[in-house]
């Protein structure tokens, strides 16, 4: 990885990470975005909109729609505080909102967990392969199927 402070954040240093981010990016960090944040960070795996939807609806005690839902996932995708394992169809809070990398994500077939590691050097080679072949790349997406460690020795 390239020289720069990585951090990975978790628990309340990845809220205010998250918060701190989006603020910077000249939106509004609102009760709603909150909720929805901590719902998906308070998950174990990669969690779809009606998931959340679900689990704030389920905090709040009144329905929330999974549609706003999508709009605000959508945002925190935009300013790098989520992403998108799209083989899971699904999303996770993003533990380095302050740096970009094009994340890994390792998928468990069995327990749906995502490990994610951050590796510039094989993305970007893929980046420059795709440039290479006159392609410009916008978003590497790199997912492994397969079986976590915990489910290996089961
Ligand atoms: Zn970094
Ligand atoms: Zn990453
Ligand atoms: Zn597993």
């Amino acid at each position: 990885m390239n020289q720069h402070d990585h951090q990975i954040h978790e628990g309340e240093s990845l809220r205010s990470a998250a918060q701190q981010r989006l603020v910077a990016k000249g939106e509004q960090w609102t009760d709603m975005r909150a909720a929805i944040f901590d719902a998906l960070a308070g998950f174990d795996k990669p969690a779809s909109a009606y998931d959340i939807a679900e689990s704030v609806s389920r905090a709040q005690g009144r329905r929330v729609a999974a549609n706003s839902v999508y709009r605000i996932l959508d945002l925190f995708v935009a300013s790098n505080l989520a992403r998108r394992v799209e083989s899971a169809n699904a999303y996770v809070a993003n533990a380095h909102p302050d740096c970009l990398h094009d994340c890994i994500f390792l998928i468990c077939d069995t327990c749906g967990q995502a490990v994610h590691i951050d590796d510039d050097g094989i993305t970007g080679g893929v980046r420059q392969a795709a440039s290479a072949a006159g392609f410009s790349a916008q978003r590497p997406v790199i997912e492994v199927r397969g079986t976590c460690g915990d489910c290996d020795s089961d």
